[in-house]
């Protein structure tokens, strides 16, 4: 199959080993927001998936046209109605998320921040074409929106109606997306009676069950190339990981990654990738972006303060650093080390 490769390959930081899956297992992919999703449910039966992965089709179809950051759909209209009127209304599922993400923001001292679109377009991150090629953009169009302080606490919500007072803020959901349409398609599998999934959108991945009394095996890729390590977990768990490495603009000298620090409105620099093991998607999702902001001195502490206890940051030049909590999971390749550190005191 011809993968689409602005897309599935940026996102990719772990894959799914072969060995987790019969040849009963069912499978189906889709593509959300450009990434591939597969879906695999090991011991079902055809009849069981069937309307399922036809209701899955759907759902996601309904998700790139509602929560596109910059397609034209639901949540293009939201934003222009916050800029120009200040007022909007959302679907009831946006507008939970948005509660949502602003606990994150909150919880993530900043560092996820979910409203800071016009930064992401005015990087040109906006697009589905990697890398994107060129100097930066220019440093007193970042200051002037940094100046500004988009935050989804701007935003107050009241049921689906939004207001905001704030015209730098922009909603863009690209640090949750993955984590919400990997929620949404585990909670569709449990309805429809099944208890062994694995949902994997491009590298970043949700189960339930366990598959034929074995763990789910899943290979951490290493930035630099090749395979860092291992996480073998049995049950459910939510497993993401964001980098700086894969989707990026260039320039005649250096990198600059799609993860941006709200906070001074530059991509992060040296860490190479972040990968969290929660129970959900959606609070995984952020704290992976979260935590390739924080950088190699600040993660320990922002893990703690967003409640994750099992996270792995490799660093640009290949060192690992985990909690003893991802220890549990981790194996690192022959010969590779890990430091494992200690969540800072309160
Ligand atoms: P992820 O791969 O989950 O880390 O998400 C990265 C995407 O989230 C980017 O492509 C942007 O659309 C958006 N984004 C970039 N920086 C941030 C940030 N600091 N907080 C929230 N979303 C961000
Ligand atoms: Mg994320």
């Amino acid at each position: 199959m011809k993968l689409h490769p602005g897309h599935l390959l940026p996102v990719i930081a772990a894959l799914l080993l072969p060995g987790c899956s019969g040849p009963e297992t069912q499978r189906a992919e889709y593509f959300v927001f450009g990434t591939l999703v597969e879906v695999s449910l090991p011991g079902a039966h055809p009849d069981e998936s069937e309307a399922l992965f036809a209701d899955l089709q759907q759902e996601f179809q309904r998700m790139h046209r509602e929560w596109h950051a910059w397609e034209p759909g639901e949540l293009v209209r939201i934003n222009s109605e916050l800029q120009t009127s200040g007022a909007s209304l959302a679907t009831a599922e946006l507008a939970d998320l948005l509660r949502r993400a602003q606990d994150l923001e909150r919880r993530s001292g900043g560092r996820f921040n979910p409203a800071i679109g016009k930064l992401v377009a005015l990087w040109g991150f906006h697009t589905s074409d990697f890398p994107v090629l060129g100097p930066p953009p220019p440093r007193a169009d970042i200051e002037a929106l940094v100046a500004m302080k988009p935050s989804t606490l701007d935003i107050a919500t009241d049921g689906r109606r939004l207001h905001c007072a704030n015209p730098a803020v922009q909603l863009d959901f690209g640090g949750i997306a993955k984590g919400f349409a990997v929620d949404l398609a585990i909670e569709r599998i449990r309805g429809a009676g099944l208890k062994t999934a694995m949902v994997n959108a491009g590298g970043d991945m949700r189960m339930a069950g366990v598959p034929e009394g074995r763990p789910w095996r899943i290979a951490v890729r290493d930035p630099g190339g090749g395979i860092a390590g291992r996480i073998e977990i049995t049950g459910d768990a939510a497993v993401f990981t964001s980098g700086n490495y894969q989707r990026f603009r260039q320039d005649a000298d250096r990198r600059y990654a799609h993860i941006l620090d709200p906070r001074t409105g530059w991509p992060v620099p040296h860490v190479a990738s972040a990968t969290v093991i929660g129970t959900e998607g959606v609070s995984a999702d952020a704290a992976a972006t979260a935590l390739a902001v924080a950088g190699p001195d600040d993660w320990p502490r922002v893990a703690r303060d967003m409640g994750v206890e099992a996270a792995l940051v490799i660093d640009d030049e290949g060192l690992m650093t985990a909690t003893a909590a991802m220890m549990a999971y981790f194996t690192p390749e022959r010969g590779r080390e890990v430091v494992v550190v200690e969540y800072p005191g309160e």
